[in-house]
């Protein structure tokens, strides 16, 4: 490989790494090489068959794409029709199914009540009062300051606890601001205009994106090992980790881990759901995805099932990082990593890994046609 032959080098081939170097590659017209260290392109959205059942399988959870913005959907559909999939989410507490986020159907089962939508305000109004929460100190108190203690204990203490191993006496207040809940029936998870899946998968979406002359795709291959190859002169957009890049010189910024367990259940239909919701704190995972609800248009002729237990755990170096806790120490260390990005030339971060940030698929695809055009006029919003 000459690298010298790529003025654009992209370290990163999730959906953000995709976008960059389709955009680069039409509007500069030059040569662009991108690597990841997997083996596959397309990040965390990175979907595979199953081998016994044909079914498609999201590898790093499920992945339901929406958005609002035309111009991310309108780039998107330039390589891949997207089914007519709706995110539907349910929730098991208790051995009892209820609709997420809380709706009309969620309280009248759970309270065995019938109330109307113009009813729920004052109810919920008169839930939480109860403990009179006037200046909440902590996400417990504030969730039942927003929902009342029962809602607060059946769908938001124990999932709160099991996803981010803690009591959620300890996590801050302002992790949240609201708790939505719908006055109707309605139980869409997503309400933006644009939803669905890669008709075809997210693998395919992901080649098409890179399927460009001027694009070149290595794999298994670690931007580090490769970075000293790499004239200065060439422009990078790098997608992995920010502290990795620096040596940790600032100190770690700390994620949660995942880990998914999947299994092939010998039955048509498991759940009857793609996404279902494990509430109660004595079962350690919390949500089960059953992937072939997520493609209703393609049947399933295997008569089998794969599904796939989600665990949150802690994470260390060298685990997958998944969610960005984003502690006070971690604000802090970011900042620190903040100055030093703004003082590169010719480097440019960005992603979820990059900026230390989550993102939806379509903000990280927004945020990097952001990126490709601003570098162009010469301001990176990233830094
Ligand atoms: P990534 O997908 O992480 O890609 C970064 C790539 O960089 C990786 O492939 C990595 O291997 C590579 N890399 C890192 N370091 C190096 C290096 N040194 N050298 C070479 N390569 C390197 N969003 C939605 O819109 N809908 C959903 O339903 C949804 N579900 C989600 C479920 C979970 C459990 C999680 C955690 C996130 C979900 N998201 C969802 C968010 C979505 O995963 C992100 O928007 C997306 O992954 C961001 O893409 P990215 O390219 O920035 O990062």
């Amino acid at each position: 490989m000459r690298y010298s032959d790529f003025p654009y080098v992209i370290a990163g081939a999730g959906i953000t790494g995709c976008t960059l170097a389709r955009c680069i590659a039409e509007e500069t017209g030059k040569r662009v090489l991108i690597v990841d260290r997997r083996n596959h392109i397309g990040g965390n959205c990175h979907s595979r068959l199953d081998p016994q059942t044909g079914i498609e399988v999201h590898s790093y959870g499920t992945h339901v794409f929406h958005t609002g913005e035309k111009r991310v959907w309108d780039f998107l559909n330039r390589f891949c029709e997207f089914n007519s999939y709706r995110h539907k989410v349910v929730t098991l507490y208790k051995g009892r199914t209820y609709h997420m986020p809380v709706n009309l159907q969620t309280i009248n089962s759970f309270f065995g009540i019938s109330l109307k939508p113009h009813e729920v305000d004052e109810f919920i109004r008169l839930k939480s009062s109860r403990e009179n929460i006037t200046d909440p100190q902590n996400l417990e108190e504030k969730a039942v300051s927003l929902i009342g203690r029962e809602l607060y204990e059946a769908f938001v203490k124990g999932y709160t606890l099991k996803q981010w191993g803690r009591d959620p006496r300890e996590l801050p207040a302002e992790i949240i601001t609201r708790l939505p809940f719908r006055h109707g029936y309605e139980c869409d998870y997503f309400t933006c205009r644009y939803q669905g899946l890669p008709w075809n998968g997210y693998a395919d979406l992901f080649e098409k994106m890179l399927d460009h002359e001027l694009i070149e795709v290595t794999l298994e291959t670690d931007f580090f090992d490769i970075r000293k190859e790499i004239p200065e002169e060439s422009t990078v957009f790098y997608t992995g980790p920010v502290d990795r890049f620096f040596d940790y010189r600032h100190g770690e910024l700390s994620w949660r881990s995942l880990r998914f367990e999947y299994e092939v259940k010998d039955v048509s239909d498991y759940q009857g759901t793609a996404v279902m919701n494990y509430a109660d704190i004595d079962i350690p995972f919390t949500r089960m995805h059953e992937y072939q609800h997520l493609h209703p248009e393609r049947g399933n002729k295997s008569g089998k099932t794969v599904i796939a237990r989600e665990y949150p755990e802690a994470w260390q170096q060298g685990d997958e990082p998944y969610y960005p806790v984003n502690t006070a120490q971690d604000r802090q260390r970011l900042e620190l990593y903040r100055q030093e990005t703004s003082k590169l030339e010719n480097i440019h971060f960005a992603g979820r890994l990059g900026c230390y940030r989550y993102y939806d698929m379509d903000k990280a695809v927004l945020a990097a046609l952001e990126l490709c055009n601003a570098v162009f006029q010469g301001h990176d919003n990233c830094k």
